[in-house]
């Protein structure tokens, strides 16, 4: 039989281990942390009962993760929810950008602007799940929808800033320009418009979906379902050298690419480890988790019935703030993502006293406290909601780093979403999931297709594994 080690149990390291074990490989799953999940995890943070995810909260690529929905993860209590609404981007004056898991419904409400919205994204939602096919994976390889990605791809080429300019009212831009803002890059860069178009177009296909009971419940399902392909998972076990590594046929690292360098030291070629080392880590997330007493005050009312709500005013504003975090300064007001999973998942609350998840966008290893600016950006557009604050918790760019090595200086993305990063991964390469020593892979949100708890880097880099074990395996 052979074997694997995949080091850290994220998502993409969990769905790579699921792979493995499902073709018959003996997996061993060894985490850091005292509990698994990586960016997933989830608990009880302020009060007995008030669950707050830690990490990621919504998920419109996951709940379309084809190797997700190949496991059936439902039987191992995995269950999407819905919000009413999947995202609202208030303005200043009380009107919102409001984005329907529904094309139509959105494009209805964003009046003059519907007919564009509706010709941006009719197109690649119809044919979304051919078109996973290409953009959940490595962009440089032959497409097996050319003319689908091609029409998909030139919109996406183009910066935010230009292709927001297609739209004439504040609210449908904005809305746009927040979901843009998802990829930590200025908008004026060639490819910002990439990263929103592909949550856009995934959430009209199969809407922002959470996970009830938690996000965590999307890598314990992955876990229960590893043990019973025979596979092990033993955490408070940080890899730091070569030598911690037990001897496998094949080792993959759910890990950041500075991580895998230094892991794996001189065993690295040379051209590899500098590639790995001058991997780029973009901008930071300052987080407060509330527990808020009947919910946030929104002042518009599509707010108080959305998933997810975008602070950061105009598409022009929102725009300003992520060229400011890049550049390295903090911005008055940052751009900031509120999630209200329990609108879906009343679960997560106790009694009137609600989880409200926050975090704002910061520079890289940002040191301050964003924490009174978090709350200014949400009393903009809910006057009152400070009032309604029963407690809170905090977690700063270096708290990030420590909860989990992935995210360096508080970069949650696992690497910088610039062009070359974002087209190849961590280095320009056809297989982005070698890391150029025979049967060592890389699995983590720093490959192709990048950050989310979809599970996909682990599987096309668990695929690769795969391949080389029948290679050697014939010779042997
Ligand atoms: C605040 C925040 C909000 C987010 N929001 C969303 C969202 O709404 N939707 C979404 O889809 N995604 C979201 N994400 C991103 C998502 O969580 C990540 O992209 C995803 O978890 C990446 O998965 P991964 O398996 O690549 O790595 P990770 O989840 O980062 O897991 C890596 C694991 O490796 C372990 N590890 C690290 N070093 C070692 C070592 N040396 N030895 C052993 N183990 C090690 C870590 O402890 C960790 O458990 C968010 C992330 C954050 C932090």
């Amino acid at each position: 039989m052979s074997t694997a080690v995949v080091v850290g149990s994220g998502p993409n390291g969990l769905a790579a281990a699921v792979l493995l074990a499902r073709e018959g490989v003996q997996v061993t799953v060894l985490e850091a942390a005292d509990a698994i999940g990586g960016g997933t995890r989830s608990s009880e943070a302020i009060l007995p009962g008030l669950l707050h995810d830690h990490c990621s909260a919504i998920h419109p690529m996951a709940v379309g993760s084809t190797f997700l929905q190949s496991l059936d993860l439902a039987r191992y209590g995995l269950e999407w929810r819905l919000p009413e609404i999947d995202c609202v981007h208030p303005l200043d004056g009380g009107t919102a950008g409001v984005l329907h898991r529904s094309l139509s419904r959105t494009a209805t409400g964003l009046g003059l602007d519907g007919g564009r919205w509706r010709r941006l994204f009719g197109g690649p939602v119809a044919a979304y799940d051919e078109l996973a096919e290409d953009i959940m994976g490595p962009l440089l390889r032959i497409p097996s929808h050319p003319l689908r990605l091609a029409r998909f791809g030139i919109p996406a080429l183009v910066p935010a800033t230009v292709l927001a300019r297609m739209f004439t009212t504040e609210e449908a831009r904005a809305l746009f320009g927040g979901v843009a803002a998802h990829a930590f890059q200025p908008l004026h860069l060639p490819l910002s418009s990439s990263i929103g178009l592909g949550i856009l177009t995934a959430g009209h296909r199969h809407g922002w979906a959470v996970a009830a009971g938690g996000s965590r419940s999307i890598t314990d399902a992955l876990a229960a379902l590893l043990v019973d392909l025979g596979g092990k998972i033993e955490t408070g076990v940080r890899v730091r050298s070569a030598s911690h590594l037990p001897t496998t046929d094949v080792t993959l690292f759910d890990l950041a690419p500075t991580a895998v360098a230094d892991i794996l030291g001189d065993r690295l070629p040379a051209r590899i480890a500098r590639a790995y080392r001058r991997f780029r880590y973009g901008p930071g997330a300052f987080k407060v988790d509330f527990a808020v007493e009947g919910g946030v005050p929104w002042t518009a009312e599509p707010a108080r019935r959305a998933g997810t709500v975008h602070l950061g005013g105009t598409f022009a504003e929102v725009a300003a703030t992520e060229r400011e975090i890049s550049a390295g300064r903090l911005p008055e007001r940052p751009f900031v993502l509120v999630g209200q999973q329990y609108l879906a998942d009343p679960g997560r609350s106790v009694g009137d006293v609600h989880p409200v998840w926050t975090y704002a966008h910061v520079p890289n290893g940002y040191t301050g406290d964003v924490t009174e600016a978090i709350i200014a950006q949400i009393e903009r557009f809910a006057p009152g909601f400070r009032e309604r604050i029963v407690g809170r918790t905090v977690r700063t760019t270096s708290g990030f780093a420590e909860y989990n090595p992935n995210y360096v200086g508080g970069n949650i993305m696992t690497g910088a979403k610039n062009v070359r990063q974002l087209v190849s991964g961590p280095r320009l390469t056809l297989s982005p999931y070698e890391v150029g020593l025979p049967g060592y892979y890389i699995c983590s949100a720093a490959t192709p297709p990048g950050p989310g708890a979809h599970g996909m880097c682990g599987a096309h880099a668990a695929e690769a594994a795969l391949r080389y074990l029948h290679r050697t395996a014939r010779t042997r």
